[in-house]
């Protein structure tokens, strides 16, 4: 139809993520309204949505709280920024919440409205400090083949997969890549996961005296990748991987943009993984995506320099219209206080167990070759000699879920699971019923 939303929107709207000439073909799938953990399109079909948005809706489509706080915030004090000494309740309150919460010490927590902002941010706060500190060569910027810190053009370049690269004119000077921690796909003959593990230590210490360490500021990495395929490091990989970056004095930054607020089954990946971060960027779930922020939380370490920087030199030059936003830190505040009062993170750790049982059933089909997840984050690879283009196979799989009802996303052809915090047992199970369907669906088709 010449009017329908689907037409206007191929008529007008360049998708993120999108093969652009192809958009009309494919068919835009118009979501209209959410609840819980399901989205309904604009035909009125209901959806699992097993990615909670984008590995982001913690709290499910529909929590009315939110949006109360929200309205309540619009009507109070719709916008003011937090420049030149100037602030406001919500962001000084969730500045606390968020320092309070964190792991481990962290002194200050700086507000942005995406992930790749927070990476961002970071960098220029990790430059700025090595010039604080008289050290104006400690500037490279290590981080992971397959990992992913967004898309802007400092994020883009941390980020280690070739679509964000590719034609970009991508990574910037300074920033390098190492060794993807996925076993199965990395590892060498015969090598055993431990000795893997050490070797992705040794090959990041590798790269640091190649460059020379002094030139070397930080390592930015996810605790578990999402993005890059959710790739669950292997035993001993952070225990081998921490010192080294202590040993030559470079500092780490805890991506835990998918992985703070409860995914991993507990807060923060940094739990998980015994990590000692000296920055954390977090979004997605601390605000379950209902407004779009994030943050960073930096320690002493790093907070220290950039305060006598900014000393020296009269001001800290940088900050977003939107950094702080009092309508997004009040939802956040109450994304994290419906989090904490429903012990989402007890939750996860209860239903984990069922939602990887069912992640392993679906890895034993005849077309997958590997499942791995932890908490409530996993995938299903998937491969075929049929199908040896990357992600011919992951794309049929993907849409045949669609068809039968379920969001999922295919990452190459692995198929990534991430639903809502709030998903109960049964509907796990109801998820992996709809996952298991698709994929007799395609194998039937492909013999
Ligand atoms: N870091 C991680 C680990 C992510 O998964 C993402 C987004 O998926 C980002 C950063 C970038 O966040 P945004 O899309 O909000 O810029």
């Amino acid at each position: 139809l010449p009017n329908s939303i689907e037409a206007r929107d191929v008529a007008y709207h360049l998708h993120s993520y999108t093969d652009a000439r192809k958009h009309e073909e494919a068919g835009p799938l118009i979501m209209e309204r959410g609840e819980g953990i399901h989205v309904y399109d604009n035909n009125g079909k209901r959806y699992i949505e097993g990615m909670a948005g984008l590995w982001s809706v913690a709290l499910g489509f529909g929590e009315k709280r939110l949006a109360d706080a929200a309205m309540r915030q619009m009507e109070k004090l719709p916008y003011y920024h937090t420049f030149t000494h100037k602030g406001h309740g919500p962001s000084a309150e969730l500045a606390e919440k968020l320092v309070s919460m964190a792991p481990v010490p962290m002194s200050k927590a700086y507000f942005t409205n995406s992930g790749s902002e927070a990476n961002d941010t970071a960098i220029k706060l990790i430059w700025y400090r090595s010039n604080a500190l008289d050290q104006p060569q400690r500037k490279k910027i290590i981080s992971r083949v397959k990992g992913y810190h967004g898309v802007t053009l400092a994020a883009a370049s941390l980020t280690g997969l070739p679509n964000n690269h590719r034609s970009f004119d991508l990574p910037m000077d300074g920033v390098l890549h190492t060794t993807c921690p996925h076993y199965r796909t990395m590892k060498k003959d015969g090598e055993s996961e431990a000795d893997f593990a050490s070797r992705c230590a040794a090959d990041l210490e590798e790269m640091i005296v190649r460059e020379g360490p002094e030139t070397i500021a930080a390592f930015f990495a996810e605790p578990v990748m999402g993005a890059g395929g959710v790739i669950v490091p292997p035993q001993g990989y952070w225990e081998a991987v921490q010192p080294v970056l202590k040993k030559h004095g470079i500092l780490f930054v805890a991506d835990e943009v998918i992985c703070g607020f409860g995914r991993t089954g507990r807060m923060f990946g940094t739990e998980t993984f015994n990590l000692e971060p000296d920055i954390m960027t977090l979004s997605k779930q601390l605000s379950s995506s209902y407004m779009p922020i994030s943050a960073l939380l930096v320690n002493e370490n790093v907070y220290g320099p950039v305060a006598d920087e900014s000393a020296r030199i009269g001001v800290w030059g940088h900050g977003y219209t939107g950094s702080g936003h009092p309508v997004a830190a009040a939802v956040a505040l109450e994304n994290l206080k419906i989090i904490e009062e429903r012990d989402l993170v007890a939750h996860v750790q209860a239903i984990s167990p069922r939602f990887m049982e069912r992640l392993n059933q679906l890895g034993a089909h005849g077309l997958a070759v590997e499942a791995r997840g932890i908490g409530l984050i996993g995938a299903v690879e998937f491969a075929h000699e049929s199908l040896p283009n990357a992600g011919a196979l992951g794309g049929r799989i993907n849409k045949a879920m669609q068809e039968r009802g379920l969001i999922s996303r295919n990452m190459g052809d692995a198929l990534a699971f991430c639903p809502p915090l709030i998903i109960l047992e049964k509907q796990v199970d109801e998820m992996f019923d709809l996952a298991e369907a698709a994929v007799a669906d395609v194998a039937g088709e492909i013999g």
